[in-house]
């Protein structure tokens, strides 16, 4: 591996043991090699056509065991810990820094294994091999057009007959549309829908297979939306008309979805917070990079003015805090699902997480606005790939799963205690 252009401090936050080292370093040379010479010409070709997915890398990372990581090998999974996952992303965006490939990882990380906490032993076995090798997409499906924020108010209905929900109302901004519907097998979503009441005690969760065995459920009508970035991933919306799923599809307990979701979200939040830091990576390295040959004012490397090398100094220790914030949750992650260890619950993952997904995305586009700006005019053309990671991790910032001030009223409702916190 060539050398690194940043001396990174040598005591790290995140020590690996050697079985993680060696995951790191094997998952590392696949990313660099397959992906890394790949992921502006993924960008591109995405950007004018979003339904041009990289189906043969998702296949060749499904080959390699970078999907369904910490699931159970009894259903397909790779049998990991949540930080492998939390390794892998951070590898995946290292390499991709534009985040598309990164983000199919992280939700087919993420949710699966939200799934395998929820899911019926025949459900999880049938989603979670086909997301592990790589035919399936799993992800999550929560916001509708009325607004994402506002989960208890969800609008669409599951409605029981028959030993059957009738699914009914629209989902938008939601990833993988586009890839539910091209991957070989198909796939959908960790679904959330009203079974019962209004609030938050109303909503039930699905594991929803908008497409199975390659065939799209009738009533399912999907749409891609045209994204400024990360492209290589789609998002888009659906509507559902009278989409019929058998009852083995509920997770959990009915009405209890919200809860659920909850769970799922700490967990997939972990790993968002994991492709932003892969991303600073690589642009914290391209600052050391482009401060190594930008010379002015008679030879002086821009580096050299204090402007400069402050600023790039804060930016890297917000960067190392980000870390440790992400493999801090992700260890508490690996203690309360893989250790089981009694004395935690999955609540314990709110502040954790919260403060991952609050400060990773924020730091990352903090972080590409400056090293665009250090790159001059130079960064306005699409010449400099800075600014793909900038789009990219924008989506992050915007509030792929979650707005940041929904993280900012975790930490403060569950650090204060929500009576001081919620709205009388
Ligand atoms: C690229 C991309 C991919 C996505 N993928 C998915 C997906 O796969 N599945 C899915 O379900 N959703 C997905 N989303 C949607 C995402 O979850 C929502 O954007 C997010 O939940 C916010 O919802 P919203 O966009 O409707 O904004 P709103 O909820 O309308 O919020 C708008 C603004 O108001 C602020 N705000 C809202 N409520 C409060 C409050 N109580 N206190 C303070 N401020 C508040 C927010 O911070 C935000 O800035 C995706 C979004 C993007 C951009």
């Amino acid at each position: 591996m060539s050398e690194l252009p940043l001396n990174y401090a040598k005591d790290p936050v995140v020590s690996f043991n050697e079985e993680e080292k060696l995951f790191r370093d094997v998952v590392r040379e696949f990313c660099q090699r397959y992906i890394a010479p790949k992921w502006i010409e993924i960008d591109e070709r995405a950007e004018k056509d979003p339904i041009d997915i990289p189906l043969d890398l998702i296949k060749k990372m499904g080959e390699q065991g970078l999907f369904a990581i910490p699931c159970d090998p009894k259903y397909g999974g790779q049998g990991g810990t949540y930080t492998m996952a939390v390794i892998a992303v951070d590898e995946i965006a290292y390499a991709d820094p534009a985040v598309a490939i990164a983000v199919y990882a992280l939700l087919n990380n993420g949710w699966p294994f939200a799934l395998q906490q929820f899911a019926r032993e025949e459900v999880c076995e049938e989603i979670i091999p086909e997301v592990a090798k790589g035919n399936a997409f799993f992800g999550i499906a929560t916001t509708e057009p009325q607004g994402g924020s506002d989960i208890a108010g969800i609008k669409t209905t599951a409605r029981k007959e028959d030993g059957k929900y009738i699914i009914n109302g629209e989902k938008s901004y939601i990833s993988g549309v586009g890839e539910v519907t091209k991957l070989p097998w198909g796939g959908g979503w960790f679904l959330v829908a009203r079974t019962g009441g209004p609030g938050h005690r109303g909503l039930s969760a699905f594991a929803f297979l908008a497409r199975r065995n390659g065939v799209l459920r009738s009533g399912f009508n999907p749409t891609i939306y045209p994204d400024i970035g990360r492209h290589g991933l789609t998002t888009g919306g659906f509507i559902c008309e009278n989409v019929e799923i058998e009852e083995k599809y509920l997770l959990g307990q009915e009405n209890r979805g919200f809860y659920h979701v909850m769970e799922g979200f700490n967990l997939a939040r972990i790993v968002v917070a994991a492709a932003c830091i892969g991303a600073t990576r690589w642009l914290l390295e391209q600052a050391a990079l482009w401060f190594k040959q930008r010379k002015l004012f008679e030879g002086r490397y821009i580096s050299s003015f204090q402007g400069v090398n402050f600023k790039f100094a804060e930016l890297y220790a917000k960067y190392e805090a980000a870390k440790y914030f992400v493999y801090r949750a992700a260890r508490l992650a690996d203690k309360i699902y893989i250790e089981k260890d009694p004395t935690l619950n999955p609540k314990d993952l709110n502040i954790p997480v919260a403060l991952a997904k609050m400060w990773a995305p924020e730091t990352a586009v903090d972080i590409a606005e400056e090293v665009m700006k250090w790159h001059g005019a130079f960064a306005y053309t699409k010449e400099c790939p800075v600014y793909r990671a900038w789009l990219g991790l924008f989506s992050y910032v915007i509030g792929a799963e979650g707005a940041q001030n929904i993280m900012r009223y975790i930490i403060a409702r569950d650090t204060l205690g929500s009576k001081y916190v919620r709205p009388s």
